[in-house]
């Protein structure tokens, strides 16, 4: 029998994947989507939490230029609104027993400090519909095949091209594109012997700088009617550093008052997996958040820890203006890393920039509303 050859093979469902998997779709339906996860989705998965469902931890998207860019991108593959509004309202922090405006980190900036500044722009985004949502949508637009649990273990390489990939170091698959939505770190194993210098390969293998810790908390009572980004530190400056976070709008339940807060901070990367150093961040968190709100957690119906490598850094990974690695020309890097934006921001970015560069365009639509139905999951 012939062997199936499909027009593109995108590797990684993240939002970056998903996004290029949903532009696609338009145009043909012989792609694959490879996921070595269970499911879609990457980062940006729902949890059902006792407040109902949210993002599994704190999500933020500063207003810029280039968010909104972004944005309609997205809004124009999901045809629907995702930004409800763009609200200004500037950061606290607790200091002396008072809630202040956040002027920044001052003389001590934190190790992390590019991370976490992120979260204290006064201009924000209201998201009418959360990235968790925006994955779900966007599996949803993809028409072609969806391959969960296939880790893509090699690609192989002819002349200039890349004309097969190993999954799960076993099985073979072809396609004429493929799109690498992955871990930009794992392309020092991925890529044929030829495809890049020994030393690209070992900055490429380096390239992992800080692990997100994300704590999410369910209050048994409302603890404050502030939705501002708190930025909390207290009073001794240690290794750990400190969190940032939100608590979102109270609710009712089952005649209860809930509320939820999100908070994250950062270790380095070699610490992930020393159960010590987690514990010592999360409790630096807890203690942080009850020095501002003394009773915040008499009551916690449930707390969430999410722990999760953010990758910050590319390796100088030289690719063509067209995103391909030069000597692959068929081989698109679509990772968010690589983008200028290491975020949400940069994983749309990115796969509208991939998209054009396999020459198409998502038409942008005008006058959408919000139209979210919620999967069951
Ligand atoms: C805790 C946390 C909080 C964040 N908060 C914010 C925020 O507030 N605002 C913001 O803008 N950004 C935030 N970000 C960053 C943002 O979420 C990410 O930059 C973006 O979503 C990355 O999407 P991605 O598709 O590139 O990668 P991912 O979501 O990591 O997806 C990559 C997918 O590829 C799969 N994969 C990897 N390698 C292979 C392989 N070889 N074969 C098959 N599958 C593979 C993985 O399993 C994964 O599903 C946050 C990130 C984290 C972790």
């Amino acid at each position: 029998m012939a062997q199936h050859i499909y027009d593109y093979a995108i590797i990684g469902s993240g939002l970056t994947g998903l996004s290029i998997a949903a532009a696609l779709s338009r145009e043909t339906s012989n792609i694959v989507l490879l996921e070595g996860a269970d499911v879609a989705g990457g980062v940006n998965k729902q949890i059902n939490f006792p407040t109902g469902s949210i993002n599994n931890g704190l999500r933020f998207v500063p207003d810029s230029v280039l968010s909104e860019k972004a944005m309609r991108f997205l809004e124009s593959l999901l045809e629907t609104k995702v930004v409800a509004d763009v609200s200004e309202e500037a950061p606290i922090t607790y200091d002396s027993g008072n809630f202040k405006t956040f002027l920044g980190f001052g003389e001590n900036p934190p190790a992390f400090y590019e991370e976490l500044n992120y979260f204290t722009s006064s201009k924000k985004l209201d998201l009418a519909v959360e990235p968790y949502q925006w994955t779900q949508m966007l599996l949803q637009k993809f028409t072609g095949d969806f391959m969960p649990r296939s880790y893509v273990t090699k690609f192989h390489q002819e002349n200039d091209k890349v004309t097969s990939i190993t999954i799960n170091g076993s099985k073979t698959l072809h396609a004429h594109n493929f799109i690498f939505a992955g871990t930009v770190k794992d392309l020092a194993i991925l890529l044929p012997e030829d495809a890049v210098s020994v030393r690209a390969r070992s900055k490429l293998a380096k390239n992992n700088y800080w692990t997100a810790l994300c704590l999410d908390l369910c209050h048994g009572k409302a603890v404050t009617e502030s939705t501002a980004m708190h930025v909390l530190n207290g009073t001794t400056q240690d290794e750990i550093g400190p969190c940032a976070g939100r608590f979102l709008p109270a609710v009712e339940v089952e005649g209860q008052t809930l509320q939820a807060s999100q908070w994250i901070t950062f270790i380095e990367s070699e610490v992930t997996d020393d159960s010590e150093s987690v514990g010592l961040a999360l409790k630096k968190i807890k203690r942080q958040v009850k020095r501002a709100y003394p009773e915040a957690l008499d009551d916690l119906k449930l707390e969430r820890i999410f722990v999760s490598p953010i990758i910050a850094g590319n390796g100088d990974l030289k690719l063509s203006a067209n995103m391909t690695i030069p000597s692959l020309e068929n081989l698109w890097i679509a990772s968010a890393t690589v983008n200028e934006q290491k975020n949400l921001v940069g994983s749309l970015l990115q796969a509208e920039m991939i998209v054009a560069s396999l020459g198409f365009k998502v038409q942008e639509v005008e006058h959408l509303e919000t139209d979210f139905q919620e999967a069951s999951m």
